[in-house]
């Protein structure tokens, strides 16, 4: 079906018309057949048959659903180039590739490309503001080339500077990078905050101490890969606590492996949580927290990390964030012979997550939901050629489980539209893969093809398959099968 609505034109007023809108207010009200208009950079008015000034431009939201844009607290934007390359990485494989081999390799360019291409692609999917955790700025020219590419790509962002070729309290340390802050710090606008990306390894010493100084002194959050398998831990936590460390606004990064003394440490000090579920099932930082977080009332918002496994996608972070919590909920129960009636989690829950919890947690209570004042930050999801559209009759349920990333129909930021029918609005998309095919080839090249290979596909241990005693057809060996013969014979004996 074609879309007969021309793209609306910049600088006129904007009314989505008769959608089922999800303001994801304090009490998250859904209200069915609503309008939401948008003047400026502004939600102007949300509620039935809206009237419009002259001019404003329409948009058939009719079967449709109408949310804030979502939010992702944590996403190495710079490592997008590298789409797919590490599907079947371990986090130790990821930490090799990046930290100890070949993170070096990236060059200005190289981060610009990533970023401009992750950028495009969260705001295609419906998400209007992302936290760039830009741990790859090895120099003040990476830093220059991320933000550009980040100011060329009309969404909202936040550069979380970090450097892991170097320790935190060296690169805070260096008069470049504190002038590059200073001068970011005093040019963030509402369309590019800044924030401070480091972790701390839980050195009794503290040297992280000096960076958090910095942090605190230029006024910027600290965001913070916490409780993460193998590397930071509740000794991070700690010190961060005792030395006066942990603010509101600091942002914990899985926060998986943590025992409830950080998790009560962190719900004191009012800090929230960005989970990452698709990252921490297959790559290992622990068990996805927010069947534990949840109990201690700990602020969640949710992210998705790195396009080097997963994507920019939203939907599937609510998608598998609610699949794992329930999961937990129900093996914690049956470990003890009991049976979960009622789910803690709700759908209402992780759509909350991904809109409002993620501008908690970047004390943006303009951002994160659709109510009169607020930044005009909107999803229209609309497709009426998709049998998957139709009956919308629990629309957080809809959100979570059905819709999809293609099913993002307009998106607006700060009052603008972005995408319409479909489409990103006003982007060469020929011009960004041009940029990123020799990104690619950069680093293929740099690495070798042997090397290159080596990276994206693991080397599996020799895998030792479990004996099955009910496989009589085939034998290994005759100690093996006569071993199978007395299982099954067994079995049959317990049978009769
Ligand atoms: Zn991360």
């Amino acid at each position: 079906m074609s879309n007969p609505e021309p793209t609306p034109e910049a600088g006129r007023p904007v009314v989505l018309r008769n959608g089922t809108v999800l303001t994801m207010d304090d009490t998250c009200t859904v209200l069915e057949g609503a309008d939401v208009l948008v003047v400026g950079d502004r939600i102007a008015a949300v509620g039935p048959a809206l009237e419009v000034p002259e001019g404003t431009q329409e948009i058939d939201a009719r079967g449709g659903i109408v949310m804030p844009g979502m939010i992702d607290t944590h996403r190495h934007m710079w490592q997008t180039a590298m789409r797919g390359y590490g599907a079947d990485w371990t986090l130790t494989q990821y930490f090799v590739w990046y930290y100890l081999e070949h993170g070096r390799t990236f060059r200005p360019q190289d981060v610009a490309a990533g970023n401009r291409l992750a950028a495009l692609e969260a705001l295609e999917a419906g998400v209007t503001t992302t936290v760039d955790w830009s741990h790859g700025l090895q120099s003040v020219d990476h830093a220059e080339a991320a933000v550009e590419a980040l100011r060329s790509v009309p969404g909202r962002f936040v550069l979380a500077y970090g450097n892991i070729q170097a320790a935190p309290w060296e690169w805070t340390a260096d008069p470049a990078v504190r002038a590059f802050l200073e001068r970011h710090r005093d040019a963030a606008d509402d369309m590019l905050g800044l924030q401070l990306a480091f972790d701390v390894t839980g050195d009794p010493a503290f040297p992280e101490q000096a960076a958090f100084e910095v942090a605190r002194e230029l006024g910027l959050p600290v965001t913070t890969h916490a409780g993460v398998w193998g590397a930071t831990n509740d000794d991070g936590i700690r010190l961060m606590h005792e030395h006066g460390f942990m603010t509101p606004e600091t942002v914990y990064v899985h926060a998986a492996t943590l025992t409830p003394d950080s998790y009560h440490r962190i719900a004191a000090t009012g800090g929230s949580i960005s989970v990452s579920t698709e990252s921490e099932q297959s790559a290992g930082q622990g068990y996805p927290p927010t069947w534990q977080v949840r109990r201690h009332g700990i602020p969640v918002s949710l992210s998705m990390d790195t396009s080097v496994w997963w994507s920019a996608d939203l939907f599937s972070a609510m998608r598998t964030t609610l699949g794992a919590d329930r999961s937990r909920e129900h093996f914690e129960a049956h470990l003890t012979g009991e049976t979960v009636t009622h789910v803690a989690l709700r759908a209402r829950d992780v759509v909350q997550w991904a809109t409002r919890g993620g501008a908690t947690a970047l004390g943006r209570d303009d951002l994160g939901s659709l109510q009169p004042g607020r930044k005009a930050d909107v999803v229209l999801l609309r497709n009426d050629d998709s049998p998957v559209s139709f009956p919308v009759l629990n629309p957080f349920g809809h959100v979570a489980f059905q819709a999809q990333r293609g099913d993002v129909h307009t998106v607006l930021v700060d009052g603008r539209v972005v995408k319409h029918a479909h489409k990103l609005v006003g982007v060469d998309l020929a011009a960004v893969r041009r940029e990123v095919e020799s990104s690619v080839e950069h680093l293929r090249s740099s690495l070798g093809e042997e090397t290159w290979a080596q990276g994206m596909n693991p080397d599996l241990p020799d895998a030792q398959m479990l004996d099955n005693p009910y496989q009589y057809t085939e034998y290994k060996s005759d100690s093996t099968r006569a071993a199978r013969e007395e299982v099954f014979e067994e079995h049959l004996a317990t049978e009769r």
